[in-house]
Parts: C-alpha cells; structure tokens; sequence
C-alpha cells in the first residue's frame, strides 16, 4: 500500500496535520493507499502558490503556453498505460477501456494548445476617431474540483483549457478516488511548468472543496459534481462572486418513437446505460417507447442488457465493472428499492453477482418498468446500470412533454427514421445536447454543458475556452493622441 502525497508549490507534501484517509478497490473491497486530508493551513498554502504563479504563467506568450499544452498532451499519451491501471484499480474500470481513454483523452490538451492560439479579439467600429477593442484574459486562479466517475477525463477537460488560457490552477479530485490525479501530478512534476502553476489538494468535498470555494484568493470555480453540490458552490461562491463554471447532473429522456430503427436503438442505448457501469453524467436515465413499439424494445433491450459481460476489470473480456463504492452501492439499491415500493417492476437484475465478484461493489444489469412521471426513479439521478423504462406514450406531444417534465436538461436521444419528425423534437426539448439515431459523441469539439439544473456554462468547443477568459473592453481616444 502506497502514501501519495499532495503537490504545492511544485512539491509534494503531506497535509500539515498529518491527516490522511484510505482509498479502496471496489471490486475487491481492499485498502489500496491514503491519501491526505489539507487543512485549512495547506488551502492557504496552494492559494499563495498559485496567486505567486499567475503573473509569471499569465505573462508568457500564448505561443509558448500551446507549447506547454502539447508537451504535457505527450508525456500523457506516453504514461498511458499506467494512468489506464491505476483507473483501474481505484474506479474499476475495465482496463480495456481504461487504456484507450488514458491514450485517447490527452486530446483535449491538444484542442486547447490549437484554439487558444486563434481566440483574436475584436474591434468595435465606433468612430473614426476612437478604437475600441476586445481581449481576452485569464481570470486568474481557478479552482477545479472533480468528481470520481471519470477521474482523468473530468480533469483533462477544464485543466487543458484553464492552464493554456495563463490560469493557474488548484485541483481537488473526488476523494472517493484521488489517486489518479495524485499519478499525474508526479507526471505533471516532469514538464517544468513554473512551481505553483498547478497544485494539487485533497480531501472531502465537504470541509476541503468547501473552504476553496470560499476563499478570496480563488477567482474561479470550474466544477462538476452533483447538482445539490452544485447549489451550495453558487451560494458560497455567491460571496465573493467568483465566476463559477458548473456541470451537474442529468436525468437524460430517450425517446423511441414508432418508426424508429429498433435493433439500431437497442445496440446504442444497451452500451450508453453500461458505460463505466452507468455511472455518467451522460447517461440513459428515462426511457419513453412509443405503444407501437414498446414491446419489441423491451424484449430486445433487456436481451442486449443480459448479454453484457459483468466481472473483474482486469479481464479484457469485461465490458462492465463494480460500482465506485460500498456507500454509492447502496444508494443504487435504494433506488432499486425506492422503484419496488412505489409500484414499479424489476424485469431484470437488482441483484449483486454471486462469487467471486460477492467481495466487490457489483449490481448487475437491472431494467424496471412502469415508472410513472412522479416516483422517485423518474426524477433522481440513479448513477447506474438501471434503466428506467416511463409508462409506454401514444403521441409524439406526450413525449414532449414527459420529456421535459425534469428538473435537470443535460443530453437526449431521439431514435425515428423521419427527419423532420426528429428535428422537431431536437427543437423543443430543454436540454444542452440532442442526439438523433446514435449514442454519443463527445470530445473537445463538442459544447457539453446543460440546462435547468444540469449547470451553467460549456465545456468544450471554443464556448468553453470563453470560459476560462475574461473579456476587456479597451477604449482609446485618437483625438487626444494628437
Ligand atoms: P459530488 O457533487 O458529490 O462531488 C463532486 C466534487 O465536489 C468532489 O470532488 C467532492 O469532494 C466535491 N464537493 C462535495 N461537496 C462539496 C462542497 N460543499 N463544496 C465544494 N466541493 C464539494 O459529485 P460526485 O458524486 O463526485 O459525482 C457524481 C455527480 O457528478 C453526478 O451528479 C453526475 O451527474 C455529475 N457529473 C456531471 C457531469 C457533467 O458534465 N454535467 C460529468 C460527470 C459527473
């Protein structure tokens, strides 16, 4: 078992109370290494640090930081394969996947070091003897706090853009799961980035994620976590009115309408509500069939559902791991149970496997049907592999409209062969992202970020480097020149 160390400053340290708490193998339940707590003493520390790098790192050439950008884009690309087995090891990843998004994800350094050479300002034709022009800056130091269920993803997406933009950077990963950032920092430690530049603390969100919200040294909050999270960022960062950049949850409807390409809709969607075992933001959270066709989907769903390969994450033939977490299990079973009481029915799984994976966080593949709009599993976040197949619908309006009675608007799926059928949904459905006839795309060309409560802002796309900038306006008098 391993002690990781924090990183401030462009050193790794322990937490100055010597605190520290255990992180675990879900599929086997065992201790795989402590991590620190910070205090408040080590906050102010990576602050300081990080206020001390910015007039340093804000004040090189946007040139030189892409060329930052690339190089870390490489020695990412180059320690793949141990970033993918610690994902592994600590998330329960199935280490196939896990070595192609450690490979894969770097990408995202990449697309910041391009565009951020090309995000030009403006100039604003007010008069023939006045200039008036726009530029960009860095906001300054931004806090990144992630959440566990896609470690390094979750922070290659706001470090890539925050750091190339000349912000400094603090990180405080999820702490269910902090060892892959822990890894990076000692990769990060490599590239000769100025001492400061980035710090990384750890923690529970509660005391340390909290108190950096707070703290006045830190004019940004990119954060993605849970919505309820989410709320008490704004109110705390509220205070100092920080720039807050947040992606939080979905609830995400699937439409089947009866024209639909069955066999094309049950491959995507199967592969959506398994993937990283159904613990993504992203994820298939309410299924709407129309009568048509519902009994076709169903049976077909839940044969794909039952297909799926369930097991130790080391086995390459392992398509889907264990749950995060004993306490994230839980609440998975909770709602599994919530669904049973309110009258809903499990057709599939709501069962952990029987050995050897007993030792492990697993639930299996679980489908329920007859969720109505109001119970609890049609309005709450699962963060598994249960899907939730609504009350069959008759018209393309009532789909509509239980579609859009959620809270949160984060991404959708449309599956119809009819073109402008599926455009008039695109239109109307509140949410960030509409997909028609596919499963998702996703990386640094795509805006991501939701409606209503799914968040506010965009990550990805040049939407999302804007967010890491702020926009000055500059007024200059000709006349007084002369
Ligand atoms: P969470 O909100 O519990 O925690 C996220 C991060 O916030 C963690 O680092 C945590 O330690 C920290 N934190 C917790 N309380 C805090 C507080 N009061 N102040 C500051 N920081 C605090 O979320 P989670 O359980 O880690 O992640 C799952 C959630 O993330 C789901 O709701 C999921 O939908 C959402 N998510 C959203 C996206 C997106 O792009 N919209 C992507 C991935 C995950």
């Amino acid at each position: 078992m391993q002690n990781y160390k924090m990183w401030i400053n462009g050193k790794f340290v322990e937490s100055e109370s010597g605190k520290t708490y255990p992180v675990y193998n879900p599929a086997t339940g065992e201790e795989i290494a402590q991590i620190p707590v910070a205090g408040n003493s080590d906050i102010e520390k990576a602050v300081a640090a990080a206020r001390k790098a910015f007039p340093v790192w804000s004040q090189k050439s946007q040139a030189e930081r892409s060329q930052m950008a690339l190089k870390i884009s490489k020695i990412l690309r180059e320690h793949a394969k141990e970033l993918g087995e610690v994902d592994t090891l600590e998330h329960g990843t199935p280490a196939k996947l896990a070595g192609f998004l450690a490979a894969d994800i770097p990408e995202w350094f990449d697309w910041a070091a391009y565009n951020s050479r090309s995000l030009m300002g403006h100039t604003i034709p007010v008069s023939p003897d006045a200039l008036v022009y726009l530029q960009r800056e860095p906001v300054g130091v931004v806090a990144l706090i992630t959440p566990w269920n896609l470690p390094l993803l979750m922070i290659y997406q706001k470090l890539a853009p925050a750091l190339t933009l000349g912000n400094t950077c603090i990180i405080k990963p999820a702490s269910i799961n902090s060892l892959s950032c822990m890894k990076l920092a000692e990769i990060l430690d490599t590239v000769g980035l100025p001492p400061g530049t980035i710090n990384i603390i750890t923690g529970p969100g509660t005391s340390v994620g909290a108190s950096l919200v707070a703290n006045r040294g830190v004019d940004m909050v990119a954060f993605t976590g849970s919505t309820e999270t989410g709320k008490d960022i704004m109110a705390r960062g509220g205070q100092t009115v920080k720039r807050l950049q947040l992606e939080l949850g979905g609830k995400n409807p699937v439409i089947v309408l009866d024209d639909a390409d069955i066999n094309m809709a049950v491959g995507g969607m199967v592969r959506q509500q398994c993937f990283n075992t159904g613990q993504i933001c992203g994820s298939t959270g309410r299924f709407y069939v129309h009568e048509k066709v519902y009994d076709e989907f169903l049976e077909k769903f839940i044969a794909g559902m039952k297909k799926m390969v369930v097991g130790d994450p080391n086995d390459d033939k392992t398509e889907m791991g264990p749950l995060v977490s004993a306490t994230h299990r839980n609440k998975v079973e909770g709602y599994i149970k919530s669904a049973i009481d309110e009258g809903a029915h499990v057709v599939l799984g709501g069962k952990r496997p029987g050995p050897p994976l007993d030792k492990g966080y697993y639930v299996m593949p679980t489908v329920i049907t007859g969720i109505t709009q109001k119970m609890k599993v049609a309005r709450e976040e699962i963060f598994g592999p249960v899907a939730c197949f609504m009350e069959k619908f008759h018209s393309d309006e009532q789909a509509l409209e239980r579609a859009n009675d959620n809270t949160y608007g984060l991404t959708s799926w449309v599956w119809t062969r009819d073109a402008a059928r599926g455009m008039r949904f695109a239109n109307n459905i509140q949410a960030g992202t509409v997909v028609i006839n596919q499963g998702h795309g996703g990386g640094p060309e795509f805006p991501w970020g939701g409606y209503k409560e799914s968040g506010i802002g965009k990550e990805g796309s040049l939407y999302g480097l804007y967010e890491y900038t702020n926009l000055k306006s500059i007024q200059v008098d000709l006349q007084a020149q002369k």
